[in-house]
């Protein structure tokens, strides 16, 4: 296995187990009841979910990536940047990508049903970074290779991104704070505070700040919100507090339930009274 394979698997795992010992030796705030085996159903999800990743799109991915090299296409193809260029371009991109991919999510009812599942945690911490469901993750697969052939990105570029994504998203999940350093740390990369707000109950709050590892997607898209008194902030999704929606089953049922768009503080129906 190459070096760089061997790193882009370790750094999952090792950067969950790192931000967890970190909120167990100094946790941001002490969570409420929770309910029992919480973070093991989170990291079954987690383990499922990288499986399917694995199994199913894998090796599409690869196949895709080899035909778009082979026939030159996307935008980056167009130009022969130099690394240094490209990367960051890359960076950018894909990054611009999920960010959108994200406000989608909370925009369109259908995809609602799935991402719903990651907001129903009524805690946040390290597990809370990989529980996502599985329909979420088949959807942002797909989108992300139609997005392959049209920017030209290379499967080694996405593997690094993803690599780099995991990790952010274990840290601003992560039940700690990093004090005053936050307000500086955040006009760069998305902190622990900046994705509490994105995890409040409150709909107001739950549409802000849905960039997630570059925080100047929020500023330029006008959805960044300041993370203000986190400490008092209740995460969760209304009508998902039942403890039936916390199980391995519960989650992967989620998406099965439809509720009011106004939980989200979107206009259409009213909530069921
Ligand atoms: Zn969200
Ligand atoms: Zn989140």
């Amino acid at each position: 296995m190459e070096t760089m394979e061997i790193v882009r698997r370790a750094v999952p795992p090792c950067a969950i187990a790192a931000c967890w010992l970190w909120e167990t030796l100094f946790p941001a705030r002490q969570p409420l009841a929770l309910p029992r085996r919480r973070n093991a159903v989170n990291l079954a999800i987690g383990f499922s979910n990288a499986a399917l990743a694995a199994l199913a799109f894998s090796a599409l991915m690869a196949i895709l990536a080899d035909w778009t090299a082979a026939e030159g296409w996307g935008a980056l193809n167009l130009v022969n940047l130099p690394f240094y260029i490209r990367w960051p371009v890359v960076l950018l991109c894909l990054d611009g990508f999920t960010y959108l991919w994200h406000f989608a999510n909370h925009r369109s009812d259908w995809l609602w049903r799935f991402h719903q599942a990651h907001h129903s945690d009524h805690h946040l911490s390290a597990t809370t970074a990989v529980r996502f469901h599985a329909g979420e993750i088949a959807l942002s697969a797909g989108a992300k290779m139609t997005l392959l052939p049209l920017l030209g990105f290379r499967l080694e570029e996405l593997a690094a991104y993803e690599t780099v994504l995991a990790a952010a998203t274990a840290f601003h999940h992560a039940n700690v704070s990093i004090g005053k350093w936050d307000a500086i740390v955040r006009w760069i990369v998305v902190t622990p505070d900046m994705h509490k707000i994105h995890h409040s109950i409150d709909p107001r709050q739950m549409n802000g700040n849905f960039a997630t590892i570059l925080s100047l997607w929020d500023r330029c898209g006008g959805t960044f919100q300041r993370p203000d008194h986190t400490e008092s902030l209740e995460f969760g999704v209304h009508e998902l507090t039942d403890r039936k929606f916390h199980g391995f089953v519960g989650i992967w049922r989620t998406p099965l339930q439809r509720f009011s768009r106004a939980i989200r503080g979107l206009p259409g129906e009213r909530p069921p009274s």
